[in-house]
């Protein structure tokens, strides 16, 4: 079984740009605990994605795509 090698896209719809930011969020409302989603995001998209999630007050953290995860205490 061949597995093409993982491309990272941009989350936002019908974007094709390679992502270069990663944005985790969590809706308070249906995500319990520590669950993060993480929605990726080209150069041109990352403002529109996290103030579509600032907008609703959802939690969010931005990192770079590819770098690594803040450990967790
Ligand atoms: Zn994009």
């Amino acid at each position: 079984m061949t597995t093409a090698p993982e491309r990272h896209t941009c989350s936002r719809a019908g974007c094709r740009a390679e992502a270069t930011t990663a944005i985790e969020w969590r809706n308070p409302r249906i995500h319990t605990g520590d669950r993060m989603k993480t929605w990726l995001a080209c150069d041109e998209h990352v403002d529109v994605l996290r103030d579509f999630l600032a907008a609703r007050a959802f939690p969010l953290r931005v990192r770079a795509q590819g770098a690594p995860t803040d450990q967790v205490s």
